[in-house]
This record gives structure tokens, sequence and C-alpha cells, in this order.
């Protein structure tokens, strides 16, 4: 293409709210044959809603657990912070990427200095690796509540597991056509998530992806590893994410794509950025990347 025709399709691309990291990142679309895709945010809304609390204290398990979220960015954070708008104080707040968040929650009425509650949300391995023991009788429980194609995390207080909360996704709308669209374009489409298997396996199916280019439970290092494994086998990999913890994923893929409102390290870590949450907008951008090339009209 000419250099004109890629000025062009830049701008077009802009207009269109698909920004473009310089004209030479065009040409690189025209290779790419794999697209994985991460699930919450990308393929899902990233509007959880809270489905269930399985606890004791359902109540104070949710209102100890959406303290601890407010100060976390991630889709399950805002969800489970977005039920308690005036939460209680954070102090030694530790957030682990793809595993969970911990802090010491300053109650009300837990007195002054050193009180407080250590609460920890998230993965069985980071509750684990917070020193909190997961027995079986969690662990059971856990897998129920994930069974269905729910996301459900554990909640420690103190130490002891006390409770359980399920969370909820859905499809975007349009999703199943998007992948649709990125087949005709060529592209074979990957699933990757932190989340569990069968939620993984859920969307997966309402958008017509198989089974088998489905990678769940893995973490953000493993993304990567994901991606680099994909690439040894000879696949030339588009990768789009909304950013909470893929920066690493989308650097390594050989095409990059930011979904909008993404974190600043995304956008920075990516070589298109999406104004949109619509996965439509990842074939949109792979469309036009061609068109301006001249490989399709
Ligand atoms: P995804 O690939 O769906 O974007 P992440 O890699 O961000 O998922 O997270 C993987 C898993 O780690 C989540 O499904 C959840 O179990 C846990 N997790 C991550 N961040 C948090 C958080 N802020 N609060 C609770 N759990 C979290
Ligand atoms: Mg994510």
């Amino acid at each position: 293409a000419t250099p004109t025709a890629l000025l062009t399709g830049t701008g077009r691309g802009a207009q269109l709210g698909i920004l473009i990291k310089g004209a030479d990142v065009l040409e690189d679309t025209r290779r790419v044959d794999t697209i994985v895709l991460d699930k919450t945010g990308t393929v899902t809304t990233g509007r959880l809603t809270v489905e269930k609390v399985d606890a004791d204290d359902g109540d104070r398990v949710l209102r100890l657990a959406a303290a601890v979220e407010h100060a976390s960015e991630h889709p399950i954070a805002r969800a489970l912070a977005g039920t308690r708008p005036r939460p209680a104080p954070v102090e030694q707040f530790v957030s682990a990427p793809g595993g969970g968040v911990r802090g010491l929650v300053l109650e009300p009425f837990s007195e002054q200095g050193g009180a407080g509650h250590m609460v920890v949300v998230g993965r069985e391995d980071w509750l684990r690796r917070s020193g909190v023991d997961v027995d079986e009788d969690a662990r059971e429980r856990l897998a129920v509540a994930e069974g269905d194609g729910a996301t459900a995390v554990l909640v420690a207080v103190d130490g002891q597991v006390a409770g359980i909360i399920t969370l909820r996704d859905a499809v975007q709308p349009g999703a199943a056509e998007a992948v649709g669209r990125l087949r005709r374009l060529g592209l074979t489409p990957v699933l990757l998530t932190g989340d569990n298997e069968h939620a993984a396996r859920r969307v997966a199916e309402c958008v017509g992806i198989e089974p088998e280019r489905v990678h769940a439970g893995v973490s953000p290092a493993e993304k990567v590893a994901v991606i680099e494994r994909l690439q040894h086998e000879g696949a030339t990999v588009a990768m789009a994410g909304d950013g909470v913890n893929d920066a690493a994923a989308l650097a390594q893929a050989d095409l990059g794509l930011a979904m909008s409102t993404g974190t600043d390290v995304a956008v920075e870590a990516a070589d298109i950025t999406l104004m949109s949450h619509h996965l439509g907008k990842v074939a949109d951008a792979v469309h036009l990347s061609r068109r301006t090339l001249g490989t399709i009209r």
C-alpha cells in the first residue's frame, strides 16, 4: 500500500474509534491468523452482578469484601465495591493480579489501632499464599458455585474462609456474530481467562469457540506463555483484552488490541486501542487494516 493509503487508513480508523499506533501496525494485521480473546470485558460485558453469597453471615462477608475491593480496578472488584457506597477504611491493601486482593478492614465498631479484620478475597491459591487454610469443605462449595458457569470468589476473614460469593457476567450482545466475522477474516479464535473452566466454557459455547481452544484458570504470566506457545507452533497472534492484568500478554502478541478505557499500561502495550467495549470493533479493526492494504475490498 502507498504511504497515502496507510495514512488514510489510520485517519479512517480514528473516525471509527480505532486508534492505530503508526502506519506499520496495519502491515502487521495482514499476517495475523489467530485472535486470542480475553474473556472478561472483551467477550463478556465485564459488568458482573452478585448472584449469591454462601456464608453464615452473608451480609458481613459482602460488606467486608466490598471494603477491600474498593481499591481495585478489576471487574469483580467493581461489582463487589458497588454494593457498598460507603465502605469501611482499609489498611495494608495488597492486590495480586489474577489472584485477588487483601487488606485490613477497620470497621467503625472495631477499636482504634491494631484492630480490624484481615480480609482476603479471590482464588484459592491467593488465599493460601495469604496464609488462609482452604479446607475440603470450602473447596467443594467453591466447585458447586462454579459448577454452572458462574464466577466465584472465596472470602476469608482473619485466616478462616468465611464465605463464597458467586457473580455472573453476560456475554456481550453481538459477540457470536463478531467471532463469526473474525473467522471469515481468516482468524482462529482462542479464549483466554484467569476465571474458572466452567465459566470459560460457557462463554466459549455461546460465541462458538471450540473447547480445545479455551485456556482457563491461567495467571497473567501463563497468559504470556500461552501466546508464546501459539507463536512457537507457527501462529501469528493478535490479542484483544481490556488491560486489567493483560498488558504483558498484549505486548507478547504480534498485534495487541486494547479495548477502551483499558488502563494506561494496556494502551501503552497495545498496537491498536479501540474506543469501545464491543468485540465487533476488533473485527472492524482487522477489516479496516486489510481494506487499507488492499487485500480485501
Ligand atoms: P480474567 O482473565 O477473567 O480477566 P483475571 O486474570 O483478572 O481474570 O483474574 C483471574 C481470577 O482471579 C478471577 O476470576 C478471580 O477469581 C481472581 N481475581 C482477580 N482479581 C480479583 C479481585 N480484585 N478480587 C477477587 N478476585 C480476583
Ligand atoms: Mg482481564
